[in-house]
Order: structure tokens, then C-alpha cells, then sequence
């Protein structure tokens, strides 16, 4: 027998799920550097709505002293945007984003939250989004289409015209916001990302490297161009890219949304799809995402699978090789045949690439080595824009105070220009710059656009 073994403890509050460790969930020594850093306590000036307060009731709930389905519990730890910038502030490497996957997973297997404390319309809503939506290819592309049309066939100026989603009706259902929801939808005026049959782009400069991308749920369907523009810059990089027809959407929602289950599920099958593609093509150098919050996720998946033997070390193998399209150019010796491109760009940091893959160097280079493009820091660039995955759909007021205080920072720096690396925080600025009526003082409109759009611009502007 080995006594030095120690048998970890099980929080009481954790029947369903194998929640975390105790040096985790015990780590927080309650100092208060996160709260300032923390955009809900900002807002509100609540101890409930800071780092520090979530940390006391995930504990409290973890030793059995808070019910699953007490209300307050459920709110508070909802309104948290899992930006992660506590962690950044934090002197004693508290996981908040670890503990607070782990508690709301235990809360959604937990079928008396969901009887108390959601609607049949917002757990309907749940499992269309988080089951057959974002995981199915298939019916995000069906999503996308459906929505070109809808905003291409004049229905959605009719609709709103019309006024028909502003009818009591759907108060009563429980859907009281579709109106404002449905304002914030990107336009969607390109074709969905389609890799090519071959599922491989070769290189444009002499090849160094094999890359695989990973073409992300919302950016193939809302923002295609920018994948496109992202194969553009890889190719132009030494790259040959390899697109696996086979994978799916990351599982960032699910896991983020206590639904880490099917979020190991997608894992897994990520992991198979582009092992295959390695199989097919040969072993890849790297595999590049263009989205923070998915780079975040796959960069985890060795922890999602670290108690799956069949999976992980294939996830950790599969982790090591991610990168941020940032990291990659940046760490390379990346083509700088540039053409001029004169704009004044500010840089919005994502909450996934600055606080929870510590990434904020990388942009900043790439973006100052185009000739002519002057870049404006913006103040507190690193505070989260309110988009966080679905809480702008989920929690949309406390979001817009949130964009609403972003896009005064914006308005400070006088850019027509804002770059960010993520396809949340991309369309989340599109809508703030709505919402402020920032154009409407400007000659020149302000356009929202991912870094890499902008290389690509450089690049062709470098071949005229
Ligand atoms: S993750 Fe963000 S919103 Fe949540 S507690 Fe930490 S800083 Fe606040
Ligand atoms: S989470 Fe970290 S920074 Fe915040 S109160 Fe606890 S120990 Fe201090």
C-alpha cells in the first residue's frame, strides 16, 4: 500500500460530474487585484459580479453550502462573460476559467436547474444551438444560406418595418429580444467558406512549411472573406494549407456553456479529422486558427480529454500543434513584401488571445510592419467588448453596456479602422459601431476587419 497516496477530495456539491481540484477551487487568497480588471464588476460595482465573489459561490456551492438551483447562484455566475481577465490580474494563478466550465457543467446535469431555472423556450433554444446547430456542419451552412436570403430577398427590411418582431407575442414566449438579437445578425453577403475538393491550397513562396486550418463554425458562414484571406496569407507565408472537410466547430460553446460533454465529443472528432488530413498529407507544422475563442479551446484540449485514455495524449499532441495566425506569422520569419496601405487602424484585443493564451505581442508586430498603416493603441483595448461567444445573445443588456463603453474608447483614438482577431469580437464591433452613430461624424465610415484581412490587402497592394 502506498501511503503517500492521497485520494483527491470530492466536493460534495459535485454529484454528476467530477468537478475540480481542490487546490483549484482553494487557490484564491480573496487579495481583490482581479476586480478592477473585471468588466461586470466595472459595471456594477457588486462583490457577486466580481472574480473574487464568483470564486466565493463556486466554492460555496462546491462544499455543499449553496443549492444548485438557488437563483442567485445561477445569475451571478451567468452574467460572468468568461473573459478570463481575472486570471491575467491574478498574483496566485487562479484557473477562473477552469473552475467556472467545471461548476456550470455540474449546474446544467443538474435537472433541477434546468425545471427552476430556465423556461421550456430557453432550454429548447439551448439544444438547438448547442446540438444540432454550431456542432452540425451541415446546418450551419443551411443557417447561413437561410439568412443570405433572408437579408438579400428585402424580407428582413420588411420584417422590420413591419415591426413583427417587436409583437407582444413573443414576450410571452419567452423571446422578447429576438427583436434586438436579430439587429445585431452580420450582414452575410459572401458565399459560405467552401475548402476545395482537394482539401489542399498549395504555397506561393518557395514551401517551408504544412499547415492545417481550422475554418471555425461562424467564421466559414458569417465571415468567409476573412478565411479566404487567411489561406491568401499562409500561402504567401511558405505554406501549403490543408483544409480537412471533416472537422466540425470547436465545442467553445458548449464547453462555456456547461455542456463540456458534447463539447469532449467534438473534440474527438477533431482530433480523428485531422489526423486523417496529417495521414493524407503528411505530418503538419502547425495547425492555424484565425478565431481567439477557438484557439483557446483547441489549445485546451489535452485538459477537455486528460481522462480519456483513448484520447489524451493524441489531444495534448493535437493542443501542441495549435497556433494563433498571429503566433505562426510572427514566429516565422513572415513575408514582408508589403504595398502601402494607409489607414489608421486600433487594435482590439481578444479576451481569448490576450487573457487565456496570453497573445497581445504578435498582432501588434504584424500590424506595425505594413508600410503606411499608422496603429492607435486604444485605452483598456484589453477589457472584453461584450461579444463573449453567446452573451451578447444571453445576457444582451449587460453586453451593450458593456460595447457601449468599447466604443467610447474606439471613438478616442479618431481610427477608421478596427482590427481584432476574433469572429465574436468582429461582429460585435460592427454592431457597436452602429449603435454609436460613430459614422455618422466621420467622413471616412469605420470599418471592422481581422488583422489578417489587412496583411492580405498589403500583400496585393505589394504586387501592383
Ligand atoms: S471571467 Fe471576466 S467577467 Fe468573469 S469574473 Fe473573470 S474578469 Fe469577470
Ligand atoms: S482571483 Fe486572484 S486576484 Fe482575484 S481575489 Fe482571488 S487571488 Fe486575488
Amino acid at each position: 500500500m502506498d501511503f503517500n497516496q492521497v485520494e483527491p477530495v470530492k466536493f460534495p456539491g459535485f454529484v454528476m460530474t467530477d468537478g475540480p481540484s481542490y487546490d483549484d477551487m482553494t487557490r484564491c487568497i480573496h487579495c481583490g487585484l482581479c476586480l478592477q480588471n473585471c468588466p461586470t464588476y466595472r459595471e456594477t460595482g457588486m462583490e457577486t459580479e466580481s472574480p473574487r465573489g464568483r470564486l466565493y459561490l463556486m466554492r460555496s456551492f462546491a462544499e455543499g453550502n449553496i443549492a444548485a438551483d438557488n437563483p442567485n447562484l445561477n445569475k451571478h455566475l451567468n452574467l460572468c462573460l468568461q473573459c478570463r481577465a481575472c486570471e491575467t490580474a491574478c498574483p496566485s494563478g487562479v484557473k477562473y476559467g477552469h473552475l467556472i466550465e467545471k461548476t456550470l457543467d455540474e449546474l446544467n446535469h443538474r435537472p433541477e436547474v434546468q425545471e427552476k431555472q430556465r423556461n421550456l423556450t430557453q432550454n429548447v433554444i439551448r439544444w438547438l444551438v448547442f446540438r444540432q446547430l454550431f456542432p452540425k456542419p451541415q446546418n450551419m451552412r443551411l443557417f447561413g444560406l437561410g439568412s443570405r436570403l433572408y437579408q438579400r430577398t428585402g424580407l428582413q427590411s420588411l420584417t422590420r418595418k413591419m415591426g413583427l418582431l417587436k409583437l407582444p407575442v413573443w414576450d410571452k414566449i419567452g423571446l422578447g429580444k429576438i427583436g434586438d438579437l436579430e439587429a445585431m445578425m452580420p450582414p452575410i453577403s459572401q458565399p459560405i467558406f467552401t475548402p476545395p475538393e482537394s482539401e489542399f491550397v498549395p504555397a506561393r513562396t518557395q514551401q517551408r512549411y504544412r499547415v492545417a486550418l481550422f475554418s471555425g463554425c461562424i467564421m466559414s458562414v458569417a465571415l468567409a472573406r476573412v478565411n479566404e484571406a487567411t489561406v491568401r496569407v499562409l500561402t504567401r507565408n511558405y505554406s501549403d494549407v490543408v483544409i480537412p472537410h471533416a472537422q466540425s466547430c470547436c465545442g467553445a460553446l458548449n464547453i462555456h456553456n456547461g455542456d463540456r460533454d458534447y463539447g469532449q465529443e467534438m473534440a474527438r472528432h477533431n482530433i480523428d479529422a485531422f489526423e486523417a488530413a496529417e495521414e493524407k498529407f503528411g505530418e503538419l507544422d502547425a495547425i492555424i486558427i484565425n478565431a481567439a475563442g477557438c484557439g483557446s479551446t483547441l489549445k485546451e484540449y489535452g485538459q477537455l480529454l486528460e481522462n480519456d485514455p483513448a484520447y489524451h495524449e493524441r489531444a495534448a499532441r493535437f493542443a501542441n500543434k495549435v497556433r494563433d495566425i498571429s503566433e505562426f506569422l510572427a514566429g516565422i520569419e513572415f513575408n514582408r513584401d508589403f504595398g502601402r496601405l494607409e489607414k489608421t487602424v486600433t487594435y482590439q484585443d481578444a479576451c481569448h488571445l490576450i487573457h487565456a493564451q496570453r497573445i497581445s505581442k504578435p498582432p501588434r508586430v504584424l500590424l506595425k510592419a505594413i508600410p503606411g498603416l499608422d496603429l492607435i493603441e486604444m485605452r483598456d483595448s484589453d477589457k472584453c467588448c461584450g461579444s463573449a461567444g453567446v452573451y451578447n445573445v444571453t445576457q444582451y443588456d449587460m453586453s451593450m453596456r458593456i460595447l457601449d463603453h468599447k466604443m467610447e474608447r474606439v471613438a478616442e483614438t479618431g481610427a477608421s479602422c478596427i482590427a481584432s482577431g476574433n469572429p465574436g469580437c468582429h461582429i460585435q464591433l460592427q454592431l457597436g459601431v452602429k449603435r454609436s452613430g460613430l459614422n455618422e461624424s466621420r467622413e471616412e465610415p469605420v470599418e471592422v476587419v481581422h488583422l489578417v484581412e489587412l496583411l492580405d490587402q498589403a500583400y496585393r497592394a505589394g504586387e501592383k
